[in-house]
Order: C-alpha cells, then sequence, then structure tokens
C-alpha cells in the first residue's frame, strides 16, 4: 500500500501540494486528473521521491519516505515510473536500455537480464525491435519500451505521467492495450491521464485534483455521470 498522510509540498514560496491525505492498496488503479499546474505530477513524482515533500509523511510498502536514501532505494526497487518523454537512452540499443538496471543495478547475469527483457519486449508486442535504437522506433515503441524497461525492475507499483501525451493520435492505443493488460495483471497503478475512456476501463478510482488539492475521489462511473464538485464538472465540460 501507498499512504500519503497530509502531505504539502512548496517550490520556494509556492504551494504545490496542500493537505494530501490518499490511501491506495495492492493492486489498486488510479486515475489522476486535473487542470494544468494542479500538483498531478508533483504528487506522483513525491511517491519515488524524485521531489521531496516538506510536510506530513509518505509511507510505501511500510517504509517511510525520509532523507535516508536507502529507504528511498529501497522504495524505487518497487516502483517503477513512466513518463511523458520516454527518457530512452538513445545510444543503447533497445535491448541495452532494458537490461541496463538488471545487470548493474540487480546483479543480475546479462544472459538472464536479456531473457528477461525479451519476455517483456514480447509482452509490449515489438520483440523484433530489440537490437534497434531508440531513434529508429516511433513514438508509440518507444513509450512501449520505457514501459517494457520499468518491468524488468518487477515493480510492484507503476507510476505513470502522462504516458500518451506526447504521441501522435494513432500511437496512443497501442500504449493503451499496454496498459490495460498491465491493469489486468494487478499491479498497483497510479496514471496521470485525460484518457477518460481509459479511466473508464480500467480505473478503481479517479481522483480529481485542482490547486494542489484532492478534490474529489470516485469511482469512474460516478465521477462522469456524477460529479460531486463544481471545479470536477466544469473540468470535465471541458475535455469531454
Ligand atoms: P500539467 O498538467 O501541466 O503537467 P501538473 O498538474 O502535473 O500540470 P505540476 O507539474 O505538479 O502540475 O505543477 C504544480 C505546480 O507547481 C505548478 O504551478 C508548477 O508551475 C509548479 N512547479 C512544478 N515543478 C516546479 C519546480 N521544479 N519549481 C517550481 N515550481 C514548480
Ligand atoms: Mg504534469
Amino acid at each position: 500500500a501507498i499512504e500519503m498522510i497530509g502531505v504539502s509540498k512548496w517550490y520556494g514560496g509556492f504551494r504545490a501540494l496542500n493537505d494530501i491525505n490518499l490511501t491506495v492498496r495492492g493492486g489498486e488503479r488510479l486515475v489522476i486528473c486535473g487542470p494544468s499546474g494542479s500538483g498531478k505530477s508533483t504528487m506522483i513524482r513525491c511517491i519515488n521521491r524524485l521531489e521531496a515533500h516538506q510536510q506530513g509523511r509518505i509511507v510505501v510498502g511500510g517504509v517511510e519516505l525520509t532523507d535516508d536514501l536507502k529507504k528511498v532505494d529501497e522504495i524505487r526497487r518497487d516502483v517503477g515510473m513512466v513518463f511523458q518523454h520516454f527518457n530512452l537512452f538513445p545510444h543503447l540499443t533497445v535491448l541495452e536500455n532494458l537490461t541496463l538496471a538488471p545487470i548493474w543495478v540487480r546483479r543480475m547475469p546479462r544472459k538472464q537480464a536479456e531473457q528477461v527483457a525479451m519476455h517483456y519486449l514480447e509482452r509490449v508486442k515489438i520483440p523484433e525491435q530489440a537490437q534497434k535504437y531508440p531513434g529508429q522506433l516511433s513514438g508509440g515503441q518507444q513509450q512501449r519500451v520505457a514501459i517494457a524497461r520499468s518491468l524488468c525492475m518487477r515493480p510492484k507499483t507503476m507510476l505513470f505521467d502522462e504516458p500518451t501525451s506526447a504521441l501522435d493520435p494513432e500511437m496512443v492505443k497501442e500504449v493503451l492495450d499496454t496498459m490495460v493488460s498491465l491493469a489486468e495483471e494487478g499491479i498497483t497503478m497510479l496514471c496521470v491521464t485525460h484518457e477518460m475512456g481509459f479511466a473508464r476501463q480500467v480505473a478503481d478510482q479517479v481522483i480529481f485534483m485542482d490547486r494542489g488539492e484532492i478534490v474529489e475521489i470516485s469511482p469512474p462511473a460516478d465521477f462522469f455521470s456524477n460529479p460531486r464538485h463544481e471545479r470536477s464538472k466544469l473540468f470535465l465540460s471541458q475535455i469531454l
């Protein structure tokens, strides 16, 4: 489980998160939406300490996030993250991108790391791209490589920050399909996305954020048909 208890975060004098309280149970799938600047990225980046919070507590799998780097590492072992821009290493092949961390961080023998990598490339349906460089792939393929690379570390939780918003429309579906199949396997997922079809299909809860606060948490059926807050209604009227 992931717990955020009274979490606030400031960038200088600006309060980006304001008293966030959230519990994510193992296997739960949450979609996070809200206007630009509402704190969505900040919130999920606090979960693996890409950003540090200043107030409140964040506990991931029973381990509390503090300045203790050992604990940060422990948590990052279980939490994978996929970004809008794929952040692949351009000078490494797809296969090398996938085996780098397992070999150097996990000390996995190369042969075994390559087997694991090929397993996940098959999962995301691009095993034939293993020897190419990221620059030779489409955006959708690169994003699927990024997802496979995270999965090679066998995370318990996956954080997604707008994984499809930099993609051409025809590539969005292939990445969403990959995410749907992950969701069906029971991995814990927190996804910042405005893909409301995806939210309807897989989310247990939709979180709507505005101005650094969680304004509403509702099952998708309720959120879309009967948003409880004016701010959620306004947001939905703008994106649907
Ligand atoms: P978007 O939909 O545009 O990605 P978001 O909901 O992910 O927005 P955040 O990126 O979490 O929003 O940003 C929340 C607020 O914090 C914004 O006002 C942003 O300008 C500010 N902010 C984010 N990162 C930093 C930073 N490194 N330094 C200063 N301010 C920041
Ligand atoms: Mg963001």
